[in-house]
């Protein structure tokens, strides 16, 4: 008996937007604050806040760089190339925020741990934001 025929794949289209959460620490600061003047001249993202103090679902230091989909063929392997020592999340956003940033997560880098109580199962999916780049180098 088959029991797994009524299942299906999650479309595609149940991805709103991506994240890239990029982690430092007291010795990477400098990395990270390079990573990011690197990303801003190349890519079309927004670059959110430094976050020194924990918050939400992190265990380290990081600042957010949201994206549109069409952006993510560009930027990830980017990313793998120039994360350097750094730690890196990239997940999706859809209607499942548990599930994006675990089980749909992917790491560049050293995989750090996730507070995944902080996180609902379901919730409204982030939209990719107005950009707050102005890129002028081809990556
Ligand atoms: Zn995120």
């Amino acid at each position: 008996m088959e029991t797994t025929s009524a299942a299906q794949p999650h479309r595609l289209s149940a991805i709103a937007s991506f994240h890239a959460h990029i982690y430092f620490d007291d010795a990477t600061r400098t990395e990270a604050a390079r990573l990011r003047q690197w990303m801003a001249d190349r890519f079309l993202v927004t670059l959110g806040r430094w976050h020194d103090a924990l918050v939400g679902p992190h265990e380290r230091p990081m600042y957010q760089v949201a994206f549109a989909v069409d952006v993510f063929p560009v930027l990830v392997p980017w990313l793998m190339l120039n994360h350097g020592r750094l730690s890196v999340l990239v997940h999706p956003n859809t209607t499942e925020p548990l599930a994006d940033h675990t089980a749909h997560a992917l790491w560049i880098g050293s995989p750090l741990g996730i507070r995944s109580e902080k996180l609902p199962s379901h919730g409204e999916a982030e939209l990719a934001r107005e950009p707050n780049t102005t890129p002028t180098i081809a990556a």
